[in-house]
């Protein structure tokens, strides 16, 4: 049976692949105009919210549209509709369309906007530039009936327990006998009020990422027979997984800068880039960072990288990378525009799993400020 989801229910759901959490500090990210307590027909996807954009998400009928640059980026102080930010809110507003930002959780995100752009550039072997946040992990142990045993570890790692790497579910078992004498209030489940017990027991052991801590013990507890679950969590030093912000990889082929310039044109869709160093300079290591990543380029020297791509180079961030000895190739922040059918393709599939009825549209209207000529 499909249905319509409300909005709540959608950015549960984005928020799943590009949390909140993961913003940076100070960006003005979520909900920003409208309301999410309506049902959801058609999600719209913008990079910018141009007045033409808002234009296309009216003719769309959108009920909801996320958008990585918020359109509220500063506090406002007037709404002015003789002013194009004036009229956008207006136009959201009049026209029921509720507007989301996400900015630099969907860069940051697993599988977001610097990944895509790794991804476009043909980049392997793809690592984290800048980090920002590294999750930690806790160690799980809980005591359970041997007769429970495989449900607990079933409910355990459905809820997210025991990833290492590419392997699910991994836990270590050992088994012991359990003992306890159930006091006046009790209600056990084996044994009996003021008789000593021994029950055979298995110990589970599994790792846990701090975020899903919670969620992990809650799922723990309604698949363990017992009234009072005897657990343990323990904080670890293992390092969890990273988030962060660019990403660094390799190209499969050697080649050179001009030609890695040619390169990025055609795979990101741009009439020209902007080049800092040799073009005969042999490039194989990687670094972007979407949109502005001035702030990055010692990061990216450092993480080894043979040329830098960013967008909104600074001519005196230029020089600082020349003196670095680092090559950049500057496509222009517009190249984000991959964001819209990347969170296209990750709605349309959530929602046909959950048999959602809800039109996902990725706006079309080109909003790059910059012809060349
Ligand atoms: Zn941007």
């Amino acid at each position: 049976m499909s249905k319509v989801p409300n909005g709540y229910e959608v950015i549960q759901l984005f928020e799943q692949f590009a949390p909140k959490s993961l913003a940076m500090e100070g960006d003005p990210i979520g909900l920003q105009m409208g309301t999410l307590n309506k049902p959801i027909h058609t999600v719209f996807i913008a990079l910018d919210v141009l007045e033409e954009v808002v234009d296309e998400a009216i003719a769309n009928r959108a009920d909801l549209m996320i958008a990585h640059h918020p359109p509220l980026y500063r506090p406002l102080k007037q709404i002015l509709t003789d002013q194009a930010q004036g009229r956008i809110i207006e136009k959201c507003l009049k026209h029921n369309i509720t507007v989301y930002a996400a900015h630099t959780n969907l860069d940051i995100a697993q599988g977001g906007v610097n990944d895509w752009l790794a991804e476009t550039l043909g980049l392997k072997e793809v690592e984290v530039l800048a980090p920002t946040y590294e999750e930690k992990l806790k160690k799980l142990v809980v005591y359970v009936p041997k007769t429970h045993a495989s449900a607990v570890r079933e409910a355990l790692g459905h809820a997210g327990a025991g990833h290492i790497g590419n392997y699910s579910y991994c836990t270590f078992n050992s088994e012991g006998i359990g003992t306890f004498l159930p006091e006046d209030g009790a209600n056990p489940f084996i044994g009996a009020k003021g008789e000593l017990e021994q029950v055979e027991e298995v110990r589970i052991e599994t790792i846990v990422p701090a975020s899903l801590q919670k969620k992990v013990i809650a799922a723990m507890l309604k698949a363990h027979p017992y009234e009072e679950v005897a657990y343990d969590v323990y904080s670890l030093d293992n390092q969890g997984h990273t988030w962060g912000l660019g990403r660094v990889g390799k190209l499969l082929q050697e080649t050179t800068l001009g030609e890695f310039a040619e390169h990025v044109k055609k795979s990101l869709d741009v009439p020209a880039v902007r080049v800092v160093g040799q073009l005969d300079d042999p490039v194989k290591k990687v670094a972007v960072v979407g949109g502005d990543g001035n702030k990055y380029i010692r990061q990216a020297k450092m993480s080894g990288a043979d040329v830098y791509v960013t967008g909104d180079v600074y001519y005196h961030v230029a020089h600082d990378a020349m003196a670095l000895g680092l090559n950049i190739v500057d496509p222009g922040h517009n190249v984000e525009k991959v964001m819209k059918q990347g969170v296209a393709r990750f709605l349309e599939q959530e929602f046909a799993k959950k048999k959602w009825n809800t039109a996902v549209y990725a706006s079309k209207v080109h909003t790059d400020p910059f012809t060349f000529v």
